[in-house]
């Protein structure tokens, strides 16, 4: 009802083309659709989409040389400046209304991987957490409004059980063996959420994949010292 009536006073424009929109939506339906799915040849460990007919299951060259801790992770769409403009805005420009309209292509790709569905119904979201100075001076954490989205739409419930302990230098510049030292380290459990997370599979959820070392750390941690059973990896964009 409130939406319906804001509607009337302010038609609230698509984020991407400006077209007015109703019910409170920040994304027209063309525009969403025309965002890229990632869609199969991917690498089975960290999802890096490729060009081909590949049927079988394969790894990605740097997934051979570097394991990970997670199980195995997958993004929704593709990098694209509009879908990389899409969570700038939610990131840096407070625009947090926009993971109401990003938490659907999320919620495709758990629908669509069947390796998802195999981690049960009583699997945990859990958001890569921001250290809480970045979070104060963003007024929020990106991953953790697309997890409550996430958890609106897939019935599966949100657990924002990790803290960032250090703030870490941004990691656009590193490569993934510096950004592994860069994050030693840098993340723990919420005392708090420790007796929710034993022997419970966990669906990580993040705005991008880069080269996974920050889904590999809070893997590891959630692994060893939350005993937890599974952790895959679910972004919005595969970076
Ligand atoms: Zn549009
Ligand atoms: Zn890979």
């Amino acid at each position: 009802m409130i939406s319906r009536f804001l509607d009337l006073i302010y038609p609230a424009l698509c984020e991407l083309c400006q077209e007015p929109l109703k019910n409170g939506h920040a994304l027209c339906s063309s525009c969403a659709a025309q965002l890229t799915r990632v869609k199969a040849p991917f690498c089975g460990n960290c999802g890096e989409p490729f060009e081909g007919e590949i049927q079988h299951h394969f790894l990605c060259p740097n997934c051979l040389h570097t394991p990970h801790d997670f199980h195995f992770a997958r993004a929704s769409l593709k990098s694209s400046p509009t879908s990389f403009g899409l969570v700038h805005r939610l990131k840096y420009q407070r625009h947090f209304y926009l993971a109401r309209d990003l938490a659907p292509f999320l919620k495709e790709t758990l629908q669509e991987d069947p390796r998802f569905e195999k981690l049960g119904k009583s699997a945990l979201l859990i958001p890569v957490p921001l250290h809480w100075r970045r979070q104060q001076s963003r007024h929020g954490n990106q991953a953790l409004e697309l997890s409550r989205e996430l958890a609106k739409l897939s019935g599966l419930s949100c657990h924002n059980a990790l803290k960032r302990i250090r703030v870490t230098r941004t990691q656009t510049k590193l490569n993934r063996k510096q950004r592994l030292t860069n994050l030693r380290g840098a993340f723990q459990i919420k005392q708090k959420q420790r007796k929710h997370l034993h022997g419970k599979n966990i669906i990580l959820i993040d705005d991008v994949f880069t080269t996974g070392s920050t889904a590999h750390e809070c893997a590891q941690i959630l692994t060893l010292e939350g005993q937890v059973s599974k952790v895959a990896v679910l972004t919005l964009i595969r970076g």
